[in-house]
């Protein structure tokens, strides 16, 4: 096992060495290269402090749980995890606890294909208290103009157009809701960086083109990182 598993943060850890250590955790997992961890070794490492190098912010989706699709052991990673995996009070106050207080370098927003919520957003489904969490994915449905016909959840491809769209919304909700992330992406302490996870092959596509871009910036303009 990674002797690094159970360490705390390095102080010399950069958001790129955390964005690393996700792309070679998803690329063990896609090739059935796990990692041989004791897990009771790790809880009794832990035991007393966490140290996760990283916060993820995914979908609650069964096949997608954070700490196996990276493969990561405890005391790795932040996971958050909400339906269609959408910015709310409870989330962004969750991020900011995981960068500025615990000392995460790294947030990444994990969409994926296949995603329940995304589909319901598509369908403008409403029940209960659903109603209003599907509202805050709503906008990518109607920003998306790249599918012409079948714009609902029967066509996987305008879903999966509506859930690229919905992450790059949650980046851009955090860059213009958080001014704690913000402070901490400015001085380059913290990266945030969107993915989309496909459910029928494993693998993560990470939109990391810019980490920190400066000019003009995503903090002020309040643009996507990329698009
Ligand atoms: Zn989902």
């Amino acid at each position: 096992m990674g002797i690094h598993d159970t360490a705390p943060v390095p102080q010399d850890l950069t958001p790129q060495g955390a964005l690393k250590r996700l792309k070679e955790g998803n690329f063990r997992f896609v090739n059935n290269l796990k990692l041989n961890r004791d897990l009771l070794e790790q809880v009794n490492d832990t035991k007393n402090d966490q140290w996760p190098f990283a916060a993820i912010l995914s979908c609650m989706d069964s096949r997608t749980s954070a700490e196996l699709i990276f493969d990561q052991g405890l005391g790795d990673i932040f996971s958050i995890r909400i339906a269609g995996n959408v910015i709310t009070p409870g989330t962004l106050g969750s991020l900011e606890y995981a960068t500025a207080v615990a000392g995460s370098r790294l947030i990444l927003v994990l969409g994926h294909t296949g995603c329940g919520a995304v589909k319901g957003a598509c369908d403008d489904v409403r029940f209960g208290n659903l109603t209003s969490l599907l509202q805050k994915i709503r906008p990518s449905v109607e920003a998306e103009n790249t599918v012409m016909q079948g714009r609902d959840s029967n066509n996987p491809e305008f879903v999966a157009a509506v859930a690229r769209l919905n992450v790059h919304n949650s980046v851009n909700q955090i860059l213009k809701h958080s001014e704690v992330i913000r402070e901490l992406i400015a001085q380059q302490k913290v990266a945030i960086v969107p993915a989309m996870y496909d459910v029928a092959t494993g693998y993560v596509s990470f939109f990391d083109e810019s980490l920190f871009p400066d000019t003009p910036s995503p903090v002020k303009e309040g643009v996507l990182l990329e698009k």
